[in-house]
């Protein structure tokens, strides 16, 4: 409860820029995180306001008899309804346990407050003015080709009402379309478009998938001569990428091995998977629940490529997807730095293990963190490693790791592989960065690690 104490301070008052408040304050909670939500607060207050005076919250007898204050009840309400993790984060406590006595109720209100407004999620909802700007620039749909082909979801009712503009800079109002020119079947869409109330969203023929978390399997797919069909994504729920992997893999038995260490996250990795191949090809991808490093990788003699795309800081993600990020790190008491390091040992030791994958000969590794210490620093340390070397792994030239793409990583990450700039140049080619909402969506990270056919 003390994460909501501590927030409630910053709902009502609106004494100068928030930020510099939260992170001027003496908190005990990361004042990333109190920001995070107090903003996510503010940003839904009308609908909060909404839910709460419908549901009559404030004459609760319970929440009465505790004082539980207007800013502390729009909190709860927040993490509860509109949070991507949809629970409060507190253990025992007699506030959340009286707070939780109405969750019926409030989740009546909220069902009604969507048909209201025509929506499915709450990232949907009309927003009050100024608060857009913490959502994503565009919104980015993958035709999912194992349903469908981009073809043929133009002819439908909603798609072909949509007026296709030229860059996503033109998408400035629902109505509009931008056809990606980096990325195979990806669509560019106003972020307040209605697309998870459509068909082709129901029926998994499209997935709401980010367009620089499109680069890891097309990355490992773009060369025609090289399309994988006996793949790992290793570190794999809620599955994005797993299904774009597997719509390179139909061909001769294509298998798609999609490894979750979590035993919650693997049960949405097996509901997107499903719902994303359909019937017919259900058999394309097989959702492992098992850590990926305990995996033996003799047991896999014909995966030719690897997706590595392992837990990190988040620190590439922005607005509501930041809490869900956030959410996990909050209790821990550790400097940034030490954070960093510690993911970025974790990262090594991942994909050390993706390397050593007897028939691999392209690896893909990702994080959506900005930090070079989860990035370019773990791929130095990976091309440094001895049993690396030995088995002949290097950076991929950057003809193909999408070339087009101008962000490349950061040269002077690379000066303790080479003094010599144009080298190091070299190595940044086999990278690629995203900036965030700068590049049209979240901050990412993508390396791509290759060696000769075995
Ligand atoms: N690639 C996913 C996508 O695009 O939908 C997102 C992956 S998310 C960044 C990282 C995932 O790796 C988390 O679900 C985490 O539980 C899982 N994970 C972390 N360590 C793992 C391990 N050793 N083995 C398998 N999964 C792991």
């Amino acid at each position: 409860m003390k994460l909501y104490f501590e927030a409630a301070k910053f709902v009502d008052n609106d004494k100068g820029s928030l930020k510099n408040r939260v992170f001027n304050s003496k908190l005990s909670n990361s004042p990333k995180h109190v920001y995070a939500l107090v903003i996510s607060t503010l940003k839904y207050k009308e609908h909060i306001d909404t839910i709460i005076r419908k549901s009559r919250l404030k004459d609760v007898p319970q929440l009465k008899k505790l004082k539980v204050s207007d800013a502390l009840l729009s909190l709860l309400v927040q993490d509860f309804l509109f949070s991507p993790k949809g629970r409060i984060q507190s253990g025992k406590h007699p506030i959340k346990e009286a707070f939780l006595l109405n969750k019926t109720r409030m989740q009546a209100e909220l069902t009604k407050l969507k048909l209201k407004h025509k929506v499915k999620s709450v990232a949907e909802l009309p927003l009050k003015e100024g608060f857009d700007d913490d959502e994503t620039p565009v919104r980015w749909i993958r035709v999912n080709t194992l349903k469908t082909t981009p073809e043929s979801l133009m002819k439908n009712a909603f798609f072909s009402k949509l007026t296709e503009v030229g860059s996503i800079e033109d998408l400035t109002s629902p109505g509009l379309i931008f056809k990606d020119k980096i990325i195979q079947n990806l669509y560019g869409l106003h972020p307040r478009e209605k697309i998870t109330g459509t068909q082709a969203y129901t029926h998994g023929e499209i997935i709401i998938q980010d367009r620089a978390s499109c680069f890891p399997a097309e990355i490992l797919n773009n060369d025609p001569s090289d399309v994988h069909v006996n793949v790992i994504d290793a570190t794999a729920a809620p599955g994005n990428k797993t299904t774009h992997a597997a719509s390179f893999a139909t061909k001769n038995d294509g298998l798609v091995y999609a490894f979750e260490r979590d035993s919650k996250r693997v049960n949405t990795l097996k509901m997107m998977c499903q719902r994303a191949t359909g019937k017919a090809r259900k058999n394309l991808i097989q959702a492992v629940h098992a850590d990926f490093t305990t995996v033996n990788p003799t047991d896999f003699p014909s995966v030719t490529g690897i997706i590595v795309d392992p837990s990190c800081s988040g620190s590439g993600i922005f607005g509501r997807a930041i809490e869900d990020a956030n959410a996990n790190e909050q209790s821990k008491e550790e400097t940034d730095e030490t954070r960093l390091q510690k993911l970025a040992g974790f990262q090594f030791k991942i994909m050390k293990h993706a390397l050593s994958f007897p028939k691999a000969h392209k690896v893909v590794y990702s994080t959506c963190s900005i930090h070079p210490h989860e990035n370019e620093r773990v791929v130095v340390d990976l091309l440094s490693d001895p049993e690396v070397k030995k088995a002949g792994w290097k950076l991929a030239p950057r003809d193909v790791v999408i070339s087009s793409w101008p962000r490349r990583g950061w040269e002077e990450e690379f000066t303790s592989l080479s003094e010599d700039g144009e080298i190091r140049k070299q190595y940044a080619g086999g990278c690629v960065r995203a900036v965030p909402k700068e590049d049209g969506g979240i901050g990412f990270f993508a390396a791509c690690f290759v060696r000769d056919k075995q």
